[in-house]
Formats: C-alpha cells, sequence, structure tokens
C-alpha cells in the first residue's frame, strides 16, 4: 500500500510499504477515506521528537471498515467509522475510568497513552495511508450515520481536534453566560472556540497574528486578537473591562512564537495566567513533551518551561492538561455533526489525494495564508 513515510526533519514521501493487515482477533481493517494534517504532526516533521525513520504519520483517520478479525461482534465490513487518536484497550484501569487518552496497554510498560502515527506513544502506524489497522477494534470505532462520505469533512475532525478543542474548553471549567480566551487560532483553537460557542459562553476572544486564521474564528462568533498589534494580555484586559477573562484555552504548545521576536514573552501559559482572572480556569491542550532536542533554550530541550507559577498560585487558578480523552466526547459531537447543529469543516482549507501530502505537510509547516486544515483522501 502507499502511505506517507518520515525520513528525517523535514523529509517526508510517499512510497509503497507493506499492508497494514489483521493481526489479532479484535483488531479491525480500515480503508482510509480521509486522514488530516495535525499540529501535532508537525513536533515530528520538524524532527523535534524521536520519531524513527520509516515511520508513518497519521493519527486523524476515518475510512471503510474493509476486515475485520474473528473476536470483533459489533464492527462489521461495509461501517463507516472515526478512529480517535488514543489508542486504547478499553479493560485497563484507565479505559475503565474512561482514560482512554492513558491507556496503560497501548505504550510500554510503565508509560501511559498510545496514538497511531506519533513519537513515544506506543510505536503503532498511523493512516496516512491506504490501510490503517486498528486494535481493540470494537472499542475503538465510532460508527458514522448514512451520510459519512456526504459530511466527511465534518465528521474528520472527530477523531482529534473537536474532541480536542472541546475538552480545553471542558477543563478550563467553562459554564454558560462566562467568557474565554482562547490562545492559537489553529485549527485546536478554532475548534475550541466553536465548542465554547456552542457551551454557551457570553465572549469568545481568540489569540493570533494570522489574519486569515483571526478570519476562521471571527466566523463561529469569536473576537479577534490580534497580538502581532499588540499585548494579548492588555487586549483580553480591555476587553473584559479590567477583569480578565473567567476562562482560558492554551491551543499553542511549547513551540509558541512572539511575534515582536522576544522569546521570553513567547510562552502562551505564561499569557494565560495574565489574561485569566483570579480563580479563573486553563485547560491547556497544546502540546509539552518531556524533551525537545531541537529547542532553542537549555530548559526547554529538558521539557522544561518558565512557567509563572507565583502569579497563578496568588490568583488561585486551576490548570487541566494532557492529550484529550476522545472517546468520552466524540458520539454526542457526532450527533450534533449528524442533527447539523455544528459544521466543523468551515476550517477545511483542502482536500488533496495522498501524494499530494509532501508538498502540503510544507504550506501547512510553515503557516502559508490559506493552508489551515488538510485533509487529505487517499482512496480518491
Ligand atoms: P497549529 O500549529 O496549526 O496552530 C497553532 C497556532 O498558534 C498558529 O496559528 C500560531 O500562529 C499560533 N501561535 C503561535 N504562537 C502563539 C502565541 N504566542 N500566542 C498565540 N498564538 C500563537 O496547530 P494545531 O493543529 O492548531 O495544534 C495546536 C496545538 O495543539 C499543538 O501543540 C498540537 O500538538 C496540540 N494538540 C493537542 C492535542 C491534545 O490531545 N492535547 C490534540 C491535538 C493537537
Ligand atoms: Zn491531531
Amino acid at each position: 500500500m502507499k502511505a506517507l513515510v518520515y525520513h528525517g526533519p523535514r523529509q517526508v514521501s510517499v512510497d509503497e510499504v507493506p499492508d497494514a493487515r489483521i493481526e489479532k482477533p479484535t483488531d479491525v481493517l480500515v480503508k482510509i477515506t480521509s486522514t488530516n494534517i495535525c499540529g501535532s504532526d508537525l513536533h515530528m516533521y520538524e524532527g523535534r521528537t524521536d520519531f524513527e525513520q520509516g515511520r508513518i504519520f497519521g493519527h486523524e483517520n476515518l475510512g471503510e471498515v474493509v476486515e475485520v478479525g474473528g473476536g470483533v461482534d459489533k464492527i462489521r465490513v461495509g461501517d463507516m467509522v472515526s478512529a480517535p487518536f488514543n489508542v486504547s484497550c478499553g479493560h485497563c484501569n484507565n479505559c475503565e475510568h474512561g482514560l482512554t487518552n492513558y491507556c496503560l496497554a497501548a505504550n510500554e510498560p510503565g508509560v501511559a497513552g498510545g496514538a497511531y502515527g506519533f513519537a513515544d506513544m506506543g510505536g503503532w502506524a498511523g493512516g496516512q495511508a491506504e490501510y490503517l489497522r486498528i486494535p481493540w477494534g470494537d472499542f475503538q470505532c465510532l460508527r458514522l450515520p448514512e451520510d459519512a462520505r456526504e459530511k466527511q469533512n465534518d465528521y474528520t475532525m472527530l477523531s482529534d481536534i473537536l474532541p480536542t478543542g472541546w475538552h480545553a474548553v471542558e477543563m478550563s471549567g467553562l459554564v454558560p453566560g462566562e467568557t474565554i480566551v482562547i490562545y492559537g487560532a489553529g485549527p485546536v483553537g478554532l475548534m475550541a472556540a466553536l465548542s465554547a460557542s456552542i457551551k454557551g459562553a457570553a465572549k469568545v476572544m481568540v489569540v493570533d497574528r494570522h489574519p486569515d486564521r483571526l478570519k476562521l474564528a471571527e466566523q463561529v462568533g469569536a473576537i479577534p486578537i490580534d497580538d502581532s498589534k499588540g499585548s494579548p494580555v492588555d487586549q483580553v484586559m480591555e476587553q473584559t473591562k479590567g477583569r480578565g477573562a473567567d476562562r482560558g484555552a492554551e491551543c499553542v504548545g511549547y513551540q509558541a512564537h512572539d511575534p515582536q521576536g522576544n522569546e521570553d514573552n513567547a510562552l502562551t501559559i505564561n499569557n494565560l495566567i495574565a489574561s485569566v482572572k483570579f480563580t479563573g480556569g486553563i485547560g491547556t491542550v497544546g502540546v509539552f513533551i518531556p524533551q525537545d532536542p531541537g529547542a532553542p533554550d537549555e530548559l526547554a530541550q529538558q521539557g522544561k518551561a518558565r512557567i509563572d507559577f507565583g502569579s497563578f498560585w496568588f490568583k488561585g487558578q486551576q490548570m487541566g492538561c494532557g492529550q484529550a480523552p476522545v472517546k468520552r466526547y466524540n458520539r454526542h459531537l457526532r450527533n450534533l455533526i449528524a442533527e447539523d447543529k455544528i459544521t466543523p469543516s468551515w476550517i477545511v482549507s483542502h482536500n488533496l489525494t495522498l501524494d499530494q501530502a509532501p508538498e502540503a505537510y510544507q504550506h501547512f509547516d510553515a503557516r502559508d495564508e490559506g493552508w489551515t486544515k488538510v485533509v487529505l483522501n487517499p482512496s480518491r
């Protein structure tokens, strides 16, 4: 089969690799019809992780079931399914508690949490390929309704970024009528903005500096805050009459940049602590990883960050963080799409073939204007 393979920093190509196949009775084999490029792929693509050469990218996968193992009895050949990016068994102590993001069976002993096409997340092959093996298929596959193909650009957001944006808002503790500031208008931040708005936020503010992305935030009713035009914290204070936002969401990650070039100001967590009110809450889904050999300063190389814990403590704030437990939310979010309550496809900028993936990675990595969310369609 054809798959997008990693060959070193910013070097990827579509190669012929051995076919994905059923390996265990609980496996499901899916022919991929859509698989998206994500900001998380860039951690590997840019060479910040120890992603091994030869591995296949892709954790945002949707497709048609073409074969099931002998132990699979719910999912059937022909079903259209969305696969959560978290690989999870359903039966370990964490999965039993709904923490499929920290499955104890999907990684090596002592490390919790698995994902397709990721460094340090269990070595599972990714789905930027013609076929994907889904382990524990009955538990993991989310069956999609009859309009799955027609609304594929909406349902394709269920594997990761829509539940992730939702999780950021959930962890912030938002209740209807509150205000929230979201740092990052990438695909994840935009999904957080959509989530906050359907969860009843009175005001949603989104910080970034790319006009095309800020415009997309405006399209779901958010107030765009352009941090190239001045301090984002001051702008949030202005919008909230000096009180600060009730809640905040971090949707950038540890590779945040400061538009004025002062990298000491770049850490979005500190901007969030400053932008959110006393006793407010923050949900951090932007990725921070234990080691980053390519980071500019020594602390970041060790996975450490200069977080203003003094202000955080003084203001009595709360923060949640980590990978999103996709399975906790994807059923409800699927139903919202099915009933046309939400159309997360508004951020899709490109539908491309697998052969076009290397070029798409270059554009998405450079944050080129108009390259917001790329959906690859390997079986087109
Ligand atoms: P992205 O890189 O396309 O978007 C990030 C956006 O942040 C960009 O538009 C960039 O201009 C903006 N930005 C950079 N520095 C900033 C700053 N200082 N202040 C405000 N905005 C700034 O990526 P994405 O696909 O939207 O993903 C965002 C993050 O979420 C990544 O770290 C990704 O790995 C992570 N993620 C986490 C989970 C999870 O489960 N926790 C799931 C998916 C993605
Ligand atoms: Zn993703």
